[in-house]
């Protein structure tokens, strides 16, 4: 294999022997308990490294300095100095961004050919929460109290927040939680997947080197039951800002309960991609197949329910699967890699146990359908692309989040039928239609019941652009001036100028 990047030996190296520590104010520290987890290239089961495992007394401490933090000197930086920060941080990963797209890749598969390309967004996204923390702004109200009164709405930070993120898309989830928070004014206690820390380890470094002062970002790897759940019950918390699976949102909604946290919740979805006869398929083709296949599935609004209309649904279905076949699939840090390895053997596991299921249920795979385990793929975590034909809107994998490179295809008819069928799901998250009718694509948009529907697109986003969901896909927005929000308290001033 060639390998695209210089910097790839040198993270290796760097990691070699190594075992990463937490970030608690300050300080890099080892877990209390002493203990320390492994991590591994999903491409080839080569260990890169150890972590300390945080738990519930680490992450007390980690909670004690944000609060200090919170309490202190960070209550007194301006708007214009929270700014300065996220420039130098977002110059900091613009410098060092191949290295933290080889972190990616070696901790959870994703090819580098995908993330190279996503440079620009990536550091745009943090420029763009810059110039948020100098656009926070309340409001004067005119009052009908008797006597003079001066009212007004005042936007101040929520406090302390616990991040917990998934292991997807280390790099992005990482970033966009800092930058939010240090917008809002806020401080962090941020718990990566353990699937994956080495990204936010190494973008944490990147905030200290940028003049973050201490305890703004505490960083506390970990598992979920321990690290996480303390993280997300912990009563000096004011709001955790949760994204990962419905299952273990709903455990942190009941957690938050105990203080009455601030909660937004970014969770899993089952997202229709409605595809018309009238379509371009020359675009629709390979759109429809990347809104999955893009991070071999393990993308939250993926479009893995693809409902194609029946005159077209032969051809179509043909083209997508072809287009799977073709996909180079392989280790991330190849350069002609397409889809990288899903991220565990347990996510594997899943993955091919819905593939069984599939064909079980009657689907038939016109690509794909099972693991790789020729030569290097026996070492690693690899799946097929895969199109489940003759899929019917009743079986499991049309109504459960596989989250791997499986999309479903289903016929149908008409557009009342289509849409009702869309919104048959208890998810929420994403969307897309492809039609050449803007007409039609617009009023269909406005049936849907999802938080991002796609026109003529899938999975583009911009940083001022609201992402979220509905129904069981979660709530809370991230993107856009309402992402900011979710991190800021309305207070009430009545001021008595008699
Ligand atoms: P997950 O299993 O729900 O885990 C997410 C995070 O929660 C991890 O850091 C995990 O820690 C932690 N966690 C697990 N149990 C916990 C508990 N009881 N209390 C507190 N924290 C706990 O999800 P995942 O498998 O990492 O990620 C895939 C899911 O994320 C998919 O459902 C996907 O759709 C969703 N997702 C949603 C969005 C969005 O924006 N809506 C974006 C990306 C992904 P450990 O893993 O270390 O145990
Ligand atoms: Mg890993």
């Amino acid at each position: 294999m060639t390998t695209m990047n210089p910097a790839v030996e040198k993270v290796l190296n760097n990691l070699e022997g190594k075992t990463m520590k937490l970030l608690i104010g300050s300080k890099w520290v080892e877990a209390q308990s002493g203990r320390s987890f492994e991590t591994r290239n999903p491409a080839t089961g080569e260990l890169l490294c150890r972590v300390a495992e945080g738990d519930a007394a680490d992450v007390d401490a980690a909670v004690a300095a944000a609060r200090q933090t919170f309490e202190g000197p960070w209550r007194n930086f301006k708007p214009n100095q929270r700014q300065n920060l996220l420039l130098k941080l977002a110059d900091l990963v613009e410098a060092n961004y191949d290295e933290l797209c080889v972190l990616d890749t070696l901790d959870m598969g994703v090819p580098m050919r995908r993330t190279l390309g996503n440079r620009h967004r990536v550091v745009s996204t943090i420029r763009y929460y810059a110039s948020q923390a100098m656009s926070i702004h309340g409001e004067t109200i005119e009052n009908s109290l008797d006597g003079e009164f001066f009212t007004c709405a005042l936007k101040e930070p929520v406090g302390v927040v616990g991040a917990i993120i998934p292991w997807n898309s280390p790099l992005y989830q990482t970033l966009k939680k800092i930058a939010v928070c240090v917008a809002a004014g806020c401080t962090m206690v941020l718990k990566p997947a353990e699937e994956a820390p080495l990204t936010p380890l190494r973008l944490a470094e990147l905030c200290l080197e940028a003049g973050f002062p201490p305890g703004v970002l505490n960083v506390v790897p970990g598992f979920g039951s321990t690290a996480g759940a303390r993280l997300a019950a912990h009563p000096d918390v004011d709001k955790v800002a949760f994204t990962g699976s419905h299952f273990t949102g709903q455990k942190i909604i009941q957690a938050s309960a105990g203080n009455v946290k601030r909660l937004s919740v970014e969770l899993g979805g089952k997202s229709p991609n409605i595809i018309f006869a009238d379509a371009d398929l020359e675009k629709a083709v390979p759109g429809a197949a990347m809104a999955v296949f893009n991070n071999a599935g393990q993308i939250c609004c993926a479009g893995t329910r693809m409902y194609v209309e029946r005159s077209i649904y032969d051809e179509f279905v043909a083209r997508v699967a072809e287009f799977g076949k073709r996909m180079r699939v392989g280790n991330g840090l190849d350069p002609e890699t397409e889809m990288g390895p899903l991220v565990s053997a347990n996510q594997l596991e899943r993955v091919t146990g819905y593939l069984k299921r599939g064909q079980e249920e009657g689907a038939t795979a016109a690509s794909g359908g099972s693991r790789l385990t020729d030569g290097e793929y026996a070492k690693g975590f690899f799946v097929a692309p895969t199109v489940f034909t003759n899929v019917t809107d009743n079986m499991t994998i049309a109504r459960e989040e596989i989250f791997g490179p499986v999309i479903s295809a289903i016929v149908f008819d008409e557009i009342d039928d289509v849409v009702k069928r869309a919104n048959d799901t208890i998810f929420g998250l994403g969307s897309g239609i492809w039609t050449t009718d803007v007409s039609k694509a617009h009023k269909i948009a406005r049936r849907i019941r999802a938080g991002t529907v796609w026109v003529n697109a899938y999975n583009v986003l911009d940083p001022a652009v609201p992402f979220g969901g509905y129904k069981m896909s979660g709530y809370g927005r991230e993107g856009g001036i309402h992402h900011v929000d979710e991190f800021l308290q309305t207070k009430a001033l009545i001021l008595n100028t008699d």
